[in-house]
Order: C-alpha cells, then sequence, then structure tokens
C-alpha cells in the first residue's frame, strides 16, 4: 500500500505551511498555491507527509492511499 498526497483547490488558502514541513514534495508557485508531486510517498516520508496534512488551518491537504 502507497500513498499520495492530493490539494483540494477550491480550499486551499495559499497559507503555504504544507511546502514549509513538507518541502521534499510540495513546493509553492508564483502566488504560494501548493505545487505538490504526484509520485507515491515512500514509507520513510510519510511522517512528514502526515504532518503536512495535520498542519494545513483549512483542510485542504489530503493523504488518500494508491
Ligand atoms: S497548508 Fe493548506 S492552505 Fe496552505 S498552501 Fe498548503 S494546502 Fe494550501
Amino acid at each position: 500500500m502507497s500513498f499520495r498526497l492530493r490539494v483540494d483547490p477550491i480550499l486551499c488558502d495559499a497559507h503555504g505551511v504544507c511546502a514549509e514541513l513538507f518541502p521534499e514534495r510540495i513546493s509553492l508557485d508564483d502566488w504560494g498555491y501548493p505545487i505538490v508531486e504526484s509520485a507515491p510517498i515512500e514509507r520513510d516520508l510519510l511522517e512528514h507527509a502526515r504532518r503536512a496534512v495535520a498542519a494545513c488551518p483549512v483542510l485542504a491537504l489530503t493523504l488518500e492511499r494508491v
């Protein structure tokens, strides 16, 4: 089982917290919106991904099973 990050573009408010907490997979565009790599999250990065999901103030970031 592996996981992938997904951003809801409607909910996302461009706070940028996720990119700070998980720079391995999330960068920000010129407007501060996240660009999330679509590759599955390896086990060793899962904790970082979970932390980023938990820190999103508008619950726009989710971790889904693939
Ligand atoms: S922390 Fe949430 S609201 Fe902020 S950029 Fe990331 S997904 Fe968007």
